[in-house]
């Protein structure tokens, strides 16, 4: 009788970014030997969830063994975050006869244009049901719910088979930002991995030790460089859900309700925890006295100073608050267990933005003339916000290429010309001169 293989455990390491949306896990040479794989067989990852993923090798200087790399997309599938132990075995998979999608929190409208686009994006990878997927389309990307297959359990999508899109769209309040996404960063996004995602996590650990987690962490920096995209990120990876509130907007729009609002929302997040209470431009809540300080403004700071007093037992509701005016925030928020840990979110270097180019022209189809690391020396001063527009905007400027004639209102796009699309050093440069 055949010996039922034993499955593997392994911890979840991060994914490089040229394998993010390829569903790749990247495992050692022990690991391969251990599961009977080879690069290109398909193994089964079980975390709280399970889904699958296609054997990549790791790279020469990868030094742990029991370490497998996939990205935030399949972490989420498998149920497991950076540092989890999964299992993992192999598994092979069957050709889809038919697959079922259902568009995640996005309204499509389903063609057989658009129906045969997103076949052939998904085509070869192994895909099972439950798994979520995104397909990039010239810069944004879409998500779906894989809602059926036939046969059930591990299927491939090829030329044959029968895709169809549901019109219904599944609405999910849950945010969806892995650390792929944010370029450059490292230091700061480990530091909050330590004091946002490990409190929210793992509560138990602080009540253990006897110590208070931070309960308010402000972020500061010129606008664009991702403060906002760092408080998706870690309410996504810490499965916390996030309550964002806009500064200028709680006090303009609720003016005379603005502490019950705060009251409301902080006690929503408790209910709802684990939680992250992201407040942008908190300055507009809480300037420094000598700036427009009236009656509303005292009693909206005490209103806040004493939420975030009364967070401090449990860990598992954190608040970021982020500013482009650092100087300009009442000095009393930034009093030990209020704000007591403060990061500078800079405009990125060169670097950073080499890493924040590949983010935002992941999914595009970028010509061989196109030198990312060229480009990105040529982007000096050049934030998060304005590489990922620029990218948008080469994009739309390759469209104009292809399609110089064509009445983008009405006339559809044949599918081969969406498919030959490229974007050029030209767009890019297009892009950069308006
Ligand atoms: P801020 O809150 O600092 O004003 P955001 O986080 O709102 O900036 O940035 C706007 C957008 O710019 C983000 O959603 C993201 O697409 C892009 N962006 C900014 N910084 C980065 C970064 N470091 N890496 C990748 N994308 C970035």
């Amino acid at each position: 009788m055949a010996r039922k293989e034993e499955p593997l455990q392994m911890r979840i390491g991060e994914a490089k970014q040229r394998d993010v949306g390829k569903k790749r896990a990247r495992i050692g040479p022990e690991a391969m030997d251990f599961l009977k794989v080879t690069p290109g067989d398909i193994v089964e990852v079980m975390g709280s969830r399970s889904s699958c993923a296609v054997v990549w090798p790791v790279d020469e200087d990868e030094k742990l063994p029991d370490i497998i790399r996939v990205d935030g997309q399949t972490r989420k599938n498998v149920g497991a975050s950076l540092n989890d132990f999964v299992k993992i075995r192999k598994v092979t998979s069957k050709f889809a006869k038919t697959v079922s999608l259902t568009p995640l929190n996005d309204t499509v409208t389903v063609d057989k244009e658009f129906t045969d686009f997103v076949k052939n994006r998904l085509k070869g990878l192994p895909i099972t049901h439950g798994d979520e997927i995104s397909v990039m389309i010239l810069g944004n990307s879409i998500d779906f719910k894989i809602s059926k297959t036939s046969p059930k359990g591990v299927v491939k999508i090829d030329r044959t088979t029968n895709l169809s899109i549901s019109t219904e769209t599944s609405v999910d309040r849950k945010v969806r930002v892995t650390y792929e996404e944010v370029g450059g960063l490292r230091r700061e996004v480990k530091a909050m991995r330590e004091i946002v995602e490990l409190p929210l996590k793992h509560p138990e650990l602080f009540v253990r030790l006897g110590i208070e987690p931070h309960s308010g962490i402000l972020l500061y920096g010129p606008p664009g460089c991702g403060k906002t995209l760092l408080a998706k990120v870690m309410a996504s990876e810490s499965e916390a859900n996030m309550f964002p509130i806009n500064g200028p907007e709680i006090m303009n729009k609720y003016y005379g309700e603005t502490e019950a609002k705060l009251r409301d929302i902080f006690k929503e997040a408790k209910d709802n925890s684990p939680s992250i209470i992201f407040i942008d431009e908190i300055d507009a809540i809480a300037p420094k006295r000598e700036e427009a300080y009236g009656d509303v403004e005292k009693r909206v700071v005490a209103q806040l100073l004493a939420l975030m007093d009364g967070l401090n037992d449990r860990g598992n509701v954190i608040v970021l608050g982020a500013t482009n005016r650092p100087d300009s925030v009442d000095p009393a928020l930034r009093r030990p267990g209020r704000f007591d840990r403060e990061f500078e979110i800079s405009v990125p270097n060169e670097d950073e933005r080499f890493e924040i180019l590949e983010i935002h022209t992941r999914s595009m189809p970028i010509s061989d003339d196109v030198d990312l690391k060229d480009l990105s020396s040529e982007l000096h001063g050049y934030t998060g916000a304005d590489i990922k527009s620029l990218c948008r905007e080469a994009a739309l400027k390759s469209i104009r290429r292809y399609l110089p004639e064509i009445d983008l209102e009405t006339e559809k796009i044949p599918s081969e010309v969406l498919q030959s699309m490229q974007i050029k050093l030209i767009d890019f440069y297009d892009a950069m001169h308006e």
